[in-house]
Formats: C-alpha cells, structure tokens, sequence
C-alpha cells in the first residue's frame, strides 16, 4: 500500500528505539554518537510523529529533547528575549512581555493550530521542520532573530534568516541542534504585525506575514519585512524593506510597497492555494501589516 498518498495518519507508528536524555551535554552526546540520518531529534512531535504515521518519513531512533529544562523557557539577558527551543508555543504565548512587547510574534502563535496542538509544539520544532509555511519564522525573523546551533564541539550563531535552505532543509550539520533563540529588543517608537491566510482558521498558512518597523514623526526610520508559503523558505522581503526605509507613510507608499511584494516572490500552486491568489493576497497582507505596525509604532493611519 502506498501510505504516501494518504490523506488520514495510520494509527500504529512503525517501531523505533526512543531514547530520553535528561541534559542538554546528554543530548548532545547521543547526537554525535548517532550521526547517522535515521536518528532524529523528537520535541513535541506534531509534525515528526505525522510524517512517520504517513510514512512521509522514517527514522529507527528517536531522541527527546522536550523535557529538557535548560532548553526550555525564556530569559531576558540585556535587552534581548532569550527563548530555549524546546519551549512550547503555548508557554511562550502566556509570557506578557511576547503579548506586549512583540506583537508579531504574539499574533504568530495564536493564528497556529489549536490549543491542543500548542501545548505539544515547541518553538524549535517548527524551525527545524524546515517548513516554507512555519508561522513563527516571519515574525521571529523581522524581530531580528539569532539562533543558536550546539554541538557537542561548540556553538554557532546565525541570523534565522540565513537558518532556512530549502523545503524542509536548514543550516542545521549533522550532530546539531538547535539550542536558543535571541530575539532582539525593540526600540521606542516601533511596532510590529503578523497577519496570515489560511484556508480556515488555525490552518497552515497560505500566506503569511510580518513587519516590524520604527519611526520617527512621519517616516519609517527601519523596517523589516518577512513573508512564508510564498517561496522554498521563509523569506526576508529586503527590496521592500529598503523602500519603506526612510519614506513618509502614505496610502500612495502602502499600495507601492505591496506591488513591490508580489513582485519579490515566488509562490507555486499547492493543495492550499493557487500561486496566482497567493501573489495577490500578499499584496494586500503586506499592505495591511505595515498599517497595523505603523498604528502600533505609535503612528497616525496613513491616507
Ligand atoms: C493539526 C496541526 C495543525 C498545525 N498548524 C500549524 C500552523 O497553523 N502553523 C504552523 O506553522 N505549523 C502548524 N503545525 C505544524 C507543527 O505543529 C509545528 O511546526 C510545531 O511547532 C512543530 O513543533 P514540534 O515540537 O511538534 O516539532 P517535532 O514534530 O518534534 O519536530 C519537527 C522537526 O524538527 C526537528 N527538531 C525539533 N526540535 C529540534 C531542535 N531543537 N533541534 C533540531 N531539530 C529539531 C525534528 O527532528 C523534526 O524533523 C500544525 C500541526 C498539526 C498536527
């Protein structure tokens, strides 16, 4: 039988060996000693243990991480959030400095999946799935987002802008994990917006957004914008960005910035959208989350 094609989960996995490391060091240790591509890494398991039931994937052993508390929870260190990646969407939605501070991000989680869901799915999880559509990359990466990738030789940072590669590929090398999240700290006078479409609520996205921008008077003094499903990875819309850079906010520039977004990417027909529909309605999410951000920068609504 074909399980690929199914559209519903078989309800027995295949078998695989389940290891539970209780540190960070451990994990990293039974990383390297099993460097070989059927090892993965297990976190809240929403999207792994899916693809085993389909058959999509397989993997002969599984390696748990999601119980690790020193991966888990966030931190403020100097002025950035600090978030370990095994923290469940759920946790990061409850902490108040996420729902005041970065609007986007607050807006990503609760636009993903159901409660049940979030309780199980961690922040790390839906990076590392390598999903052009994971909701919480557009938002954490105009937040200026650094990840930080451990192994048992050493850490690496990156942009999470320069973590994604490919459809369901990332920067992660074999014996990596990835261990934390910085997100830095926004500036006086700034604002930020995540919005999405899905096919219904709580759906994958078929297109989704966010802006992060600052402003001084009537101009945006700094922007960033990120848009997902709409290209192979999660993509930071930096032609967009330089326009608005430095600009006096106007209906006139809203309508140019989001022709300038259908123009800079590259969706493809899937089982969720038409291309065609996903260029147009980015034109018109772009428009509205640099309005939404501009109002919560503190700006009065461009006309
Ligand atoms: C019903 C349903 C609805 C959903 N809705 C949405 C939605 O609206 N938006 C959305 O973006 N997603 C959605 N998802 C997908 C999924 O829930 C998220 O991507 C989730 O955040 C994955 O996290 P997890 O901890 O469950 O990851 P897992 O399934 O445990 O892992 C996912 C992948 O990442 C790897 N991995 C996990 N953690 C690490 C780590 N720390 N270091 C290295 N590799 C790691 C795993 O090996 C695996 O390949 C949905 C899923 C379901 C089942």
């Amino acid at each position: 039988m074909n399980t690929q094609n199914q559209s519903n989960t078989r309800l027995l996995l295949p078998e695989f060996e389940y290891v539970k490391p209780k540190t960070k060091t451990e994990a990293l240790q039974l990383l390297d000693q099993y460097r070989d591509k059927d090892t993965r890494i297990l976190a809240g398991g929403t999207d792994l243990i899916t693809k085993m039931k389909t058959g999509a994937l397989s993997a002969s052993r599984l390696i748990h991480v999601r119980d690790i508390k020193e991966l888990s929870g966030a931190r403020q260190i100097d002025s950035a959030l600090h978030i370990g990646a095994v923290t469940t969407l759920a946790d990061l939605e409850r902490l108040p400095e996420v729902k005041s501070v970065y609007s986007a991000l607050y807006e990503a989680l609760r636009s993903m999946a159901a409660p049940a869901v979030r309780n199980m799915a961690t922040i790390g999880g839906n990076l590392c799935n390598g999903s052009p559509a994971a909701d919480t990359a557009p938002a954490l990466m105009v937040l200026g987002t650094v990840c930080t990738l451990s192994s048992l030789t050493g850490e690496r940072r990156m942009k999470l802008s320069e973590f994604f590669v490919a459809p369901g590929r990332t920067a992660l090398l074999p014996g990596e994990m990835l261990t934390e999240l910085a997100v830095e700290g926004v500036r006086p006078g700034s604002g930020s917006c995540f919005l999405k479409i899905g096919r219904v609520s709580a759906d994958i996205a078929k297109v989704n957004i966010a802006v992060y921008l600052e402003r001084d008077g009537d101009r945006i003094t700094d922007c960033r914008l990120a848009a997902g499903s709409v290209g192979p990875t999660p993509l930071l819309l930096d032609s967009v960005a330089s326009l608005l850079k430095g600009s006096r906010i106007s209906q006139q520039m809203l309508s140019e910035a989001g022709r300038m977004v259908e123009d800079a990417i590259s969706p493809i027909t899937d089982a969720r959208s038409t291309q065609e529909y996903r260029k147009a309605i980015s034109c018109i999410l772009a428009e509205e989350a640099i309005k939404a951000a501009w109002v919560r920068s503190g700006g009065e609504v461009p006309r």
